[in-house]
């Protein structure tokens, strides 16, 4: 019998309502098909900045590291400021695990009525995989002189072969396990040097996949086409920042961005991928019990999937389907159910 390590942190606002839910899930599937789930809770999150000064402790990427897999709520408090060091922490932990990629899939789920109410469920079927180490986000080249009549400020996007050749590779060879389609989503006509780089090395991979349909296409036309035309997607490769934007885009095509997952992933299994929704810690309705739990979830079957319990994985992603079909659904999607009726409909579906 398999037994996995799990860093289970709950991060802030409905973090502490939907983690929980999604272990519960996750224990009663590991039952189901006999592996153990060892699960060590940790209380860290923008809270812990408020009363101790830091996100997580000064050894947490040494603690977390014995894991072999990280389950993530979401950080952020409205009084602790997004500039604060706290932010680089989930960058940190997908810097120093080398989570290079970021996959987050997006479906219409049955039952659910999505804001594009002429596209049918089989329309909105896609994977949007986010280059999740380098690019926009890196910090590098700061000039902050913001203090006077003509200040300015600058930040500098960083992108290197290595870096955009390795997540290439694993979203053309996830085209090769879906529709075999990958569209390259760029704006190399005004960032004319690291996203003319970004497309050059990209397009050279594509050589290599000769079985797979190879598409660039421009952020501003690709943002339309999420809406008119999500059906010509089947892998979306995308940077940093573009990534960001384009999930939350597709998170609201399903219909509410609480039901979408994520995984960070590092695809070599040398270090802890790390799961997590799409959402942010929704601190509008957090404690209420009304935060909807299925984007947490369904990212407990990506990480499921990752540690290969594939099939464990695919009944819980049935039973999310079973839930919200019978119109089981929260507030968010116009629904009553509370988090943890929720939770129990799926509980019984599995
Ligand atoms: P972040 O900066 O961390 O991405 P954000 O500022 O983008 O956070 P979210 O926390 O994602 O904001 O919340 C955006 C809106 O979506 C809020 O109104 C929130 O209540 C709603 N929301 C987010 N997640 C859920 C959820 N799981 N269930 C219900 N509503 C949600
Ligand atoms: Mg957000």
């Amino acid at each position: 019998m398999s037994t996995y390590k799990i860093a289970a942190v709950y991060g802030d606002g409905i973090g502490h309502e939907i983690v929980p839910a999604g272990l519960e899930i996750l224990q009663a599937v590991a039952r189901k098909h006999q592996f153990t789930l060892e699960v060590e809770v940790f209380e860290w999150g923008a809270h812990r900045y408020l009363s101790a000064g830091s996100f997580m402790p000064e050894d947490g990427l040494e603690v977390l590291r014995r894991f072999d897999a990280v389950y993530f709520g979401a950080v952020g408090l409205p009084e602790v400021d997004d500039r604060l060091p706290f932010q680089l922490y989930t960058y940190k932990v997908r810097k120093a695990f080398n989570q290079y990629v970021n996959y987050r899939p997006v479906k219409l789920l049955p039952g659910v009525d999505g804001p594009l109410k002429f596209k049918q469920a089989e329309d909105i079927d896609f994977v949007i995989i986010r280059e999740n180490i380098e690019g926009e986000f890196v910090q590098n080249g700061k000039i902050f002189d913001a203090d006077r009549p003509h200040g300015f400020a600058t930040e500098t996007n960083l992108f290197t072969r290595h870096g955009i050749e390795q997540v290439a590779h694993y979203s053309f060879q996830l085209a090769r396990k879906r529709r075999k389609k990958l569209t390259n989503v760029t704006k190399s006509n005004t960032l004319i040097y690291t996203l003319y780089f970004w497309d050059q090395v990209i397009a050279e991979i594509a050589d290599q996949y000769p079985d797979v349909e190879y598409q660039k296409l421009y952020v501003d036309a690709a943002s339309a086409s999420f809406v008119l035309q999500p059906e010509r997607f089947d892998v979306i490769l995308t940077t940093n920042m573009i990534g960001d934007i384009l999930s939350d885009l597709g998170g609201a095509t399903m219909g509410s961005l609480g039901l979408g997952p994520s995984g960070n992933i590092n695809p070599e299994r040398n270090f802890p991928s790390m799961f997590e929704p799409i959402h942010g810690s929704a601190p509008d309705i957090a404690g209420q019990g009304i935060a909807n739990p299925i984007g947490q979830i369904w990212s407990g079957a990506l990480m499921l999937e990752q540690l290969g319990e594939t099939a464990a994985a695919a009944d819980i992603v049935h039973a999310i389907e079973q839930t919200v079909g019978d119109k089981i659904l929260t507030r968010d999607l116009g629904g009553r159910t509370t988090t943890a009726e929720a939770t129990s409909i799926l509980l019984d579906h599995l």
